[in-house]
């Protein structure tokens, strides 16, 4: 899946140098403390904003592909070494190129909007969410074994069935696949990802709308 142009493409280690090294040249100039400071905070109120910006999707404000690289293969290391629970899903919207097709881009860009907020809703703050693709979502379930896992991704499932999307007065019936794994076994995070993949497939094969576990 291809990054699209509205992400920022600077990586956040060397977004931390520059902002120390613009605080530095800062200090060096002959001007009044005041002054520095002041400029100081502007740039600071800038770097903070361009950071956010680096982490997240722009159409859903959730965050990016890029961040979800990052982070899970932070939790997915955590979760190996202190035998912690993890689950990772994929949900992905049914006969997506349809709707786009049908009822036009923006449409499809409203669809993706609205079914952000609806996950954003249904999970833990401690789960995260990502945009991983075009209508490829992903998020990371910490502490949630394969026993727990199809609970709030049902609740997720039955919430986006049972939504009145409307757009330009016509309603939309949108519904979700949604393929998961608990394995942290692999040697590595992109093999537990692929195991998610799998289960995915299977839910599309089995006619879509449904939650599939790996290891089903
Ligand atoms: P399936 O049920 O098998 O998942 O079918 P699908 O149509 O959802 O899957 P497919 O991969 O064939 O199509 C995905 C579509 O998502 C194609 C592409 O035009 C659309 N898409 C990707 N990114 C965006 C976006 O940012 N906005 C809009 N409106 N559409 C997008
Ligand atoms: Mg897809
Ligand atoms: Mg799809």
């Amino acid at each position: 899946m291809e990054n699209k142009l509205t992400d920022f493409e600077i990586p956040s280690d060397l977004l931390d140098e520059i902002q120390n090294n613009i605080q530095d040249i800062i200090q060096s100039f002959d001007i009044p403390d005041a002054n520095k400071t002041e400029v100081i905070k502007k740039i600071n109120f800038m770097y903070t904003k361009t950071r956010q910006l680096s982490v997240t999707d722009a159409l859903t404000k959730l965050y990016n592909r890029r961040h979800f690289e990052s982070e899970f293969e932070k939790e997915f290391k955590r979760a190996k070494r202190y035998k912690n629970d993890l689950s990772i899903a994929i949900i992905d919207i049914d006969f997506f190129k349809k709707v786009n097709d049908t009822y036009g881009h923006l449409c499809g860009d409203y669809i993706l909007k609205e079914t952000a907020y609806l996950m954003a809703q249904n999970f833990r703050q401690t789960d995260t969410l990502f945009r991983y693709g075009g209508e490829e979502f992903v998020v990371l379930l910490t502490e949630t074994s394969a026993n727990n896992a199809p609970v709030p991704l049902e609740r997720l499932r039955k919430k986006i069935e049972n939504h009145k999307y409307i757009y330009d007065n016509h309603e939309l019936k949108i519904t979700v696949s949604i393929g998961v794994s608990s394995n942290i076994e692999f040697e590595i995070c992109d093999k537990m990802l692929e195991d998610a993949d799998k289960a995915l497939y299977k839910a599309k094969n089995e006619g879509r709308n449904r939650v599939k576990s790996a290891e089903q």
